[in-house]
């Protein structure tokens, strides 16, 4: 097997499978979980976390779980579970294993699926003086809390009889007060109101929020908090790595604190899982925040949430990225604990390396400018060929043909020749015109263009030399510099092409309080009418190709009809942003 990238967090791994750590079903073992809150899309900073959660697994013979954290009823809707679902399969996971007695075990889990045993919890911890019932104002209850400097107050409630909060408690539970009005707070140690980590001073671990859950409906009118979920939920999975980002480092403390407690009164498997933290993935020239993401799709900036614009998953995906790109940019960019960001250019990077050398090749006409070849005989029409893949010839032969009028780019044509042009321009003085092949059909040479009455060129004139075409024995007599793409005009197949682009203009659009939609860059989306070479009618929807001297492109997998493909630009054949 090829040795795998190493990093700190498989180092921690190897260590622990060796020295039996955790030991899960008399087997040393490694568990991880990817633990998104369905509160939106999932994005290309999910994509890291993802991969190195089931990465993991997968390396190691363990075992990742998918769970939802679904502990905030106002945010999450069913949309999103179902969408994360399907990208994490899309990535290529999976989280279903082969258990013992030969059967599979789906390993999707919600907190909700929690709840009771949350709340049990809950009542231990008050019974123990582990826990109180706070009834502060939350005003008052963020005053007393201090701050970074200052100490905080206890509440006046804090010492009340584990008695009386626990009635308390099992009164919120069942109703009989508004959202607000109560709490449940851990009590961590007699002092842990002046704690130096704020994390620790008495952290609200339940509260009143009269709600619908999407899946719990109305069971339940109190609901608890993240720091208390989070860690009760691996424990319970028999999760061994509980893998974050480097935010939740503060959090780390009552994490263990809780497990700690909790494990006294025989709630878990031994040992407790550990909390590691590692960098989040910043990228260059997108946001990836959801809120950030909701507001462009709500302000219909973008066109939804998979716009290919969009650095969401389903968006890269209907960008035309491949897993496999994806997969290669978290293994490149690597996981360690240093913050800092990673350029746009490094997952274009990623997704060209991939397609290079699977894409077939294929022609397109992006900016068409009309060729006229006047020595051609009209109606007369030949065949050239060219490979699928210039380094692939299993892939096969592609077949399109060549005839009076072609379409070629604009670009291709200068009336008056930069230095160093060697594409089409005209006859100038005593100057014959430019000689250009046509790639795979013959040479020609630039006799004239045509001028509309506003003075754009609407056709360029050249003549063919019969014995040049490519691939034949007298082509090779002809040396020519300039080689450009054309599809013939009578069969070309005419196709919506979108060229994306970054959706900012600014590496960095959210960071220090920057207007990040002042940002976005106006043309990160061009709609063009293509012309393409007639066989690219069969191209089926997610299909991508390179397009010559354009870049890859992908049947879009929603606005494509049967035999009416509509292209994304994935990336350019080259980095156009470096300086
Ligand atoms: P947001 O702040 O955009 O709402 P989030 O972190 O709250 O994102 P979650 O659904 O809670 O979103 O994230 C699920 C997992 O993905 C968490 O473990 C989180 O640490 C991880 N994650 C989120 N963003 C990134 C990122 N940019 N890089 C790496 N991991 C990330
Ligand atoms: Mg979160
Ligand atoms: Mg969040």
């Amino acid at each position: 097997a090829p040795a795998l990238p190493s990093n700190f967090l498989r180092a921690i791994v190897e260590s622990d499978l060796a020295a039996g750590t955790h030991v899960r079903e008399g087997m040393p073992s490694v568990i991880t979980r990817f633990p998104p809150e369905p509160n939106g899309y999932l994005h290309v900073g999910h994509a890291k976390s993802i991969c190195l959660n089931f990465g993991l697994a997968r390396d190691y013979q363990g075992r990742c779980n998918l769970r939802f954290d679904d502990t905030n009823p106002a945010k999450e809707e069913q949309e999103y579970v179902d969408t994360i679902i399907d990208s994490v399969k899309w990535l290529g996971f999976n989280y279903d294993y082969p258990n013992a007695a030969g059967g599979i075990d789906h390993h999707l889990h919600y907190a909700s699926d929690y709840f009771d045993q949350l709340y049990a919890m809950a009542e231990y911890l008050i019974e123990q003086g582990y826990a109180y019932v706070d009834s502060q104002s939350a005003e008052d209850m963020a005053a007393n809390r201090g701050n970074f400097s200052t100490p905080g107050k206890n509440s006046p409630f804090r010492n009340r009889p584990a008695a009386e909060s626990l009635q308390l408690f099992r009164d919120m539970k069942a109703g009989k007060y508004a959202d607000g009005e109560h709490i449940l707070r851990a009590k961590i140690s007699e002092d842990a109101m002046s704690a130096p980590n704020m994390n620790m001073r008495d952290p609200a671990i339940y509260r009143i929020r009269h709600a619908h859950h999407v899946r719990t409906g109305d069971a339940w009118c109190i609901y608890p908090m993240y720091d208390y979920t989070h860690p009760i939920s691996d424990a319970l999975e028999n999760i061994t790595h509980s893998i974050c980002t480097l935010e939740f480092q503060d959090h780390r403390p009552f994490y263990d604190w809780l497990l700690a407690t909790l494990s006294k009164g025989g709630f878990f498997q031994l040992p407790v899982p550990r909390q590691y933290e590692f960098s989040r993935l910043n990228l260059t020239y997108v946001v990836t925040s959801k809120r950030k993401l909701r507001q462009l799709v709500e302000e219909n900036i973008v066109d939804g949430w998979d716009d290919p614009r969009m650095p969401t998953i389903v968006g890269l995906r209907r960008r035309g990225y491949t897993p496999e790109a994806i997969h290669l940019f978290c293994e490149r960019i690597g996981v360690t604990k240093a913050d800092g960001w990673i350029d746009m250019s490094t997952l274009e990077g990623c997704v060209r390396e991939d397609l290079d050398p699977k894409a077939p090749r294929a022609t397109a006409v992006l900016r068409p400018l009309k060729l006229i070849i006047d020595n051609y005989p009209e109606g007369q029409t030949e065949e050239c060929s060219s490979p699928v893949h210039p380094h692939h010839p299993e892939m096969g032969v592609r077949t399109f043909p060549i005839s009076r009028e072609l379409w070629i780019e604009e670009e291709d044509f200068m009336e008056v020749p930069s230095k160093g042009y060697f594409r089409y321009y005209p006859p100038i003085d005593d100057k014959p015109g430019a000689r250009v092949r046509l790639r795979h059909g013959y040479v020609t040479e630039c006799t004239g263009y045509d001028k509309d009455e506003n003075g754009k060129v609407v056709a360029v004139h050249v003549n063919y030399f019969p014995d040049s075409k490519s691939g034949t024995p007298g082509s090779d007599n002809y040396k020519v510099k300039g080689n450009i793409h054309w599809v013939s005009t009578a069969s070309a197949l005419q196709a919506e092409v979108r060229l994306y682009d970054r959706l900012f203009t600014d590496a960095q659009p959210d960071a220090g309080g920057k207007d990040f939609i002042a940002l976005l860059n106006p043309n990160a989306k061009e709609v063009v009418t293509a012309y393409l070479e007639p066989g690219m009618s069969a191209a089926l929807p997610d299909q991508r190709y390179q397009f010559e001297r354009h870049g890859y492109f992908v049947a879009d997998r929603v606005d494509s009809q049967p035999g009416k493909p509509v292209f994304n630009r994935i990336v350019t054949l080259k980095d156009n942003w470096s300086a």
